[in-house]
Order: structure tokens, then C-alpha cells, then sequence
């Protein structure tokens, strides 16, 4: 086979994780523990994609280094896939602030604030009356300071107009945002996120036009790869709505037992959902449904600090019961949270899970919770060229630090789109 000249060589690695496995399903278990770790590597990139991983010898046997291929040397540090966020609210206006005092000063909890008329009816409100452009434009900026913090690929949820035009909307801002690049945005439609006060005394009413109108109009524009469930009706309830996102070949979602324990877990796994999300009161009996039914388990470390909740999912028996965990932000109006580095390092600090874990959930699992495994979230020749050079020698050094960035250069599809010095 002729021999191809590479586009961009990245060598002079400490360490490059690859988070390869050759099974090419999320990984389970033990194999969490394995970022698939090459001491020194070197990457050779051509046509946006992956054409050479492995000793920078083994590399330069696959690929010709020649005066096209741009050099990036890692300085002796760490390289990794792209980060993946598997869960975002990226879409909305206005600001819930004064929420935040009642939050940290009054102690009040998500449902005592909604009881004083505020949540996420009011970013309904807010997201209304806002232009097309202005969503846009925010969620632009929000993207720009995810990829500086290392995040090529970002899932983002619609669900907070909650009527048909608004949320048709809200998913082709998301399809701009993906058009535009460089980050890759994989679009949810949460049409359930809530209840619009309007429908609040015909709450079966609204399910209707969310099932009839709102989920046939969003595959007709395919503009979703996914319908998420809130906890706005009871699982008894909902079966319509999995039945008609199914219909309309769109892949199910499941806000499951973030403030109690509501049988998520277990909608999840009789739905056979790709993910079951936040599920930090998740049943025993919901764990093992989701392990035989391979949900994944998409786990936010940054919810119970900005909630004040009493503590994380328990990451740990999720992973002894064979149930792959990944990790997203939950970037929303109540947790702005814009870094899966915060991520990865809460998920080793409250949730007792190893760096080579927490890598493993914020790259392929959470590439598999967004259905896109087959082209990012681990490196391997062929997949698109998503990496990240950081700042430090290892995986281990990276969740070490706590709130700050320690990115040195984000490539996306083969490009160079961020570098920072240090
Ligand atoms: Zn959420």
C-alpha cells in the first residue's frame, strides 16, 4: 500500500491514551481502568482522520513525514482524545442569578426555589423571547470556552421553549452551532424538560402535542438524534412518547432519578434507552436492568455541588454491576459548569473514581452515550482526528488539579484550533 503524507504529526508525547479496546462497545468493569496508555507515542493524522498511532519509528513506516506535514511537538506531555460532553442544556436566554443567592445564602433546595416560582419556568420564559440570533450567539460563546477546555464533541438538549415553533428553534440553533464547527454538537429533543404553565391544568394535553405534533416535526426537519424524558410525567405515562420517538428512529434519553428514586433507571432499561442520566437515586434492582439491558449510565459530578444535594451517584457500584459510566457537565442556567476537566476531577474526588476511570467516562463512554463511538472518543487509525495536547505528563497529573485549564492545543477533525502556552 502506498505509503500517505501526513497532514499534522503530533510526537515527543510522555504518554498518549489512546482508550482504545478492540470490542468497540463502552467500556465495562475493569476495562474502565484501561485509558489504553503509549508511553512516548506519536500521532499522524492525513484527511482529518487518524492514518498512524504508535512509536514515532512504527509511524514513520505507515505515513511520509514530508514538507506538507505540520510538526506539533507535545513537549513531553500528555495526549488525548477529544473530550466528550454527554449531556448539556446549551441552549437558552436570560439568567436565573438570583436563584443562585437563594441557593448558596437562603439554602434553599432546587424544589423550595420552584415553589417560590422560580427554575425552569423561567428560562421558559426567558428562551421565548429571545431572537434566534441571541441564542446563538450565547451558545457560541459557551462552545468556544468548552473546546478551550478540551471538549470536540458536545450533546445539547432543546427543551426550554416547550412549544412546538420554539423548540424546532432551539434544535436548529443546535444545528447551526454544528454546522459551524469546530465543535461537533449531537442534538437531544427534551420537548418533557418541563410542563409550559400554560398546559399546567391539561398536563395530558401537552404530552399529546409533544407525541403528535412536536416529535413528528422534529424528525421530519432531522434535527434531533435523540428524545430525552424528564421527570415531568410518571413512567407509567411516558410509554407513548418512547413509542412515538422510537417510530421516528430517534434514539431515547432518560433524566432518571436525580431528586428521588422515580424508576428511571428501570424506564430506561425497558425502553432499551442508549443512556439513564443524573441516576444518583437510582434503585439496585434499576442498576442491574441498565446492566442487562447496556444502558449507560451518563453520571454529572458538578450537579449535587451547584444543587447542594446530599452526594453523587455512587459511580462505584455502577461500575462493579458492569453498567459503563460517562460523565457530561449538565451545562444549564442553575449549573454553569463549561469544563469536563471540573468533570473528570469531581469524578475522582466525591466519586472514589480512578483517573484512568474518570478519562475513560469523559472520552469513549461518553462517545457511545451520544452515538457517535464510531468516529470519536478513543484514538485509533481511521477514527477522526480529535486530540488534545495538555499541559502536564500524565492522565494521573490531569485530574490532579482542580478549576483550572490546563489545555496546550485542542485539534479538531485534523485541525489545530486552540493553543495556549505553558
Ligand atoms: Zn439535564
Amino acid at each position: 500500500m502506498d505509503r500517505r503524507e501526513a497532514d499534522l504529526l503530533i510526537y515527543n508525547s510522555s504518554e498518549v491514551a489512546t482508550l482504545a479496546q478492540p470490542h468497540g462497545r463502552p467500556h465495562l468493569g475493569a476495562e474502565m481502568s484501561d485509558a489504553g496508555i503509549l508511553p512516548r507515542g506519536a500521532v499522524a493524522v492525513a484527511g482529518g482522520r487518524i492514518a498512524a498511532i504508535g512509536s514515532l519509528e512504527e509511524v514513520r513506516e505507515t505515513v511520509i513525514v514530508g514538507p506538507r506535514t505540520r510538526l506539533l511537538d507535545a513537549q513531553e506531555r500528555l495526549v488525548t482524545p477529544g473530550l466528550v460532553d454527554a449531556h448539556t442544556h446549551l441552549v437558552f436566554g436570560g439568567s436565573r442569578e438570583s436563584e443562585f443567592i437563594q441557593k448558596v445564602v437562603e439554602g434553599l433546595s432546587y424544589e423550595q426555589i420552584v415553589e417560590r416560582g422560580g427554575g425552569v419556568p423561567v428560562t421558559v420564559a426567558q428562551t421565548r423571547e429571545t431572537r434566534f440570533e441571541d441564542l446563538l450567539q450565547r451558545a457560541r460563546v459557551v462552545l468556544r470556552r468548552m473546546l478551550w477546555n478540551g471538549a470536540t464533541t458536545v450533546e445539547a438538549k432543546s427543551g426550554y421553549a416547550l412549544d412546538t415553533a420554539g423548540e424546532l428553534k432551539l434544535l436548529e440553533v443546535i444545528r447551526r452551532l454544528d454546522l459551524d464547527g469546530p465543535v461537533e454538537c449531537v442534538p437531544t429533543f427534551f420537548g418533557t424538560h418541563d410542563i409550559p404553565v400554560e398546559y399546567a391544568l391539561r398536563r395530558d394535553e401537552y404530552l399529546r402535542l409533544v407525541v403528535e405534533e412536536m416529535i413528528p416535526a422534529v424528525a421530519r426537519g432531522g434535527l434531533a438524534q435523540f428524545c430525552d424524558s424528564g421527570t415531568a410525567y410518571p413512567a407509567d405515562r411516558t410509554a407513548a412518547l418512547y413509542a412515538a420517538a422510537q417510530s421516528h428512529g430517534l434514539g431515547i434519553k432518560v433524566h432518571a432519578d436525580e431528586f428521588s428514586s422515580v424508576g428511571g433507571a428501570e424506564t430506561a432499561a425497558r425502553w432499551n434507552a442508549i443512556s439513564a442520566e443524573h441516576c444518583i437515586h437510582s434503585s439496585a434492582a434499576g442498576i442491574e436492568a441498565m446492566a442487562s439491558s447496556a444502558v449507560i449510565a451518563v453520571l454529572l459530578p458538578a450537579v449535587p455541588l451547584v444543587h447542594r444535594l446530599p452526594g453523587p451517584a455512587d459511580a462505584r457500584r455502577f461500575i462493579a454491576r458492569g453498567v459503563a459510566v460517562a460523565f457530561g457537565t449538565d451545562f444549564n442556567p442553575s449549573c454553569l459548569v463549561e469544563s469536563m476537566q471540573l468533570v473528570m476531577a469531581l469524578g475522582c474526588c466525591t466519586m472514589h473514581m480512578s483517573p484512568a476511570e474518570s478519562l475513560t467516562a469523559a472520552t469513549i463512554n461518553a462517545a457511545h452515550a451520544v452515538g457517535r463511538a464510531d468516529r470519536v472518543g478513543s484514538l485509533e487509525v481511521g477514527k477522526q482526528a480529535d486530540l488534545v495536547v495538555w499541559q502536564v505528563s500524565s492522565h494521573v497529573q490531569l485530574m490532579e488539579r482542580l478549576g483550572g485549564n490546563l489545555v496546550s492545543s485542542v485539534i479538531k477533525k485534523g485541525r489545530v484550533c486552540t493553543v495556549f502556552e505553558g
